[in-house]
């Protein structure tokens, strides 16, 4: 998507080599005009799947799931992170290590909005190693729910989560892939 290729390679800073700040218009203050773009994009994607559920994880990736659950009119429902070890019943559940907090936390979902009817986009804000995902896996198979498809905005493709997600036959699709954050400079796949 080359729109968010000049906005990353404008306004995207590179922390070292593993990780990219996107605070202007991703992960702090958003740009509601690219995160339509965004949205339209990856309805184009995955636009012969009959989505009903867009699926995301708190906070960073409700702002493109918004989006593109308008554009699929589909509700968006996102993992909540939740202290409490404690579960009841009306939840299902999974556990995400945070790549930027280096934390663990307990994600859930109530029962009542992902079920066995569902057919579900997962949509995130960057893949790294793959957990978020993996954690949004988790709780689709409690639920027996189709998962259709993930969308990632902005996929690190020198970190393992892509590969590994694609080896296990998920239909994966990124908007944007970097092959390297070395040298305090972005190279993306296209390059
Ligand atoms: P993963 O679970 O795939 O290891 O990491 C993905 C999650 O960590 C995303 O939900 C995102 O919030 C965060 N993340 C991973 N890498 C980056 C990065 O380079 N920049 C930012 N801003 N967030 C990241």
């Amino acid at each position: 998507m080359r729109e968010l290729i000049t906005h990353i390679q404008q306004e995207g800073v590179v922390v070292n080599d593993d990780v990219l700040k996107v605070n202007s218009f991703l992960n702090h203050q958003i740009d509601p005009q690219l995160m339509q773009k965004i949205g339209a994009a990856f309805h184009a994607k995955f636009a012969n799947h009959p989505i009903t559920k867009i699926l995301t994880i708190e906070a960073s990736g409700i702002a493109p799931a918004l989006m593109t659950g308008l554009a699929f009119k589909a509700p968006v429902v996102f993992a909540r992170k939740s202290k409490s070890a404690t579960l009841t019943d009306g939840n299902y559940a999974a556990s995400v290590v945070s790549y930027t907090k280096h934390t663990t936390n307990q994600v859930i979902v109530d029962r009542q909005f992902l079920t066995a009817d569902d057919h579900v986009l997962i949509i995130d804000d960057f893949l790294a190693n793959g957990a978020a995902v993996h954690g949004l896996i988790d709780i689709c198979n409690q639920a027996h729910c189709h998962l259709d498809g993930i969308g990632i905005v902005i996929e690190k493709a020198f970190q393992p989560g892509g590969k590994a997600l694609r080896a296990e036959g998920y239909p994966l699709k990124s908007l944007v892939r970097i092959k390297s954050l070395a040298n305090h400079h972005v190279t993306f796949m296209e390059d």
